[in-house]
């Protein structure tokens, strides 16, 4: 599992370029990887995660927030493709 190296975090098309220290996943049943937040944006991923739970853009699980040293060492289900092309794809629209 290859992290982005960038967060998740976008704004009127501006992109957050600041490396990543939390991971943010849903569980229902199994574990998806939604996004990754540097240190200032994880508030509002986690409210624009919730709004996308709501409209079930993304499963409607339990929020889970890793620390990133943490997730090297742990096993997130899901491919790559899964994460890149479609939640965290999702973390970016309006
Ligand atoms: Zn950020």
């Amino acid at each position: 599992m290859i992290l982005p190296k960038k967060c998740s975090f976008s704004n009127d098309s501006v992109q957050c370029d600041i490396p990543p220290s939390y991971v943010l996943s849903v569980i229902e049943n199994e574990e998806y990887l939604i996004g990754v937040s540097c240190l200032d944006h994880l508030e509002p991923i986690k409210s624009k995660i919730r709004k996308l739970q709501k409209t079930k853009s993304i499963p409607d699980g339990r929020l889970k927030i890793d620390n990133v040293k943490m997730v090297s060492t742990n096993c997130i289900k899901g491919s790559p493709e899964d994460y890149e092309d479609v939640y965290s794809q999702r973390l970016r629209e309006k």
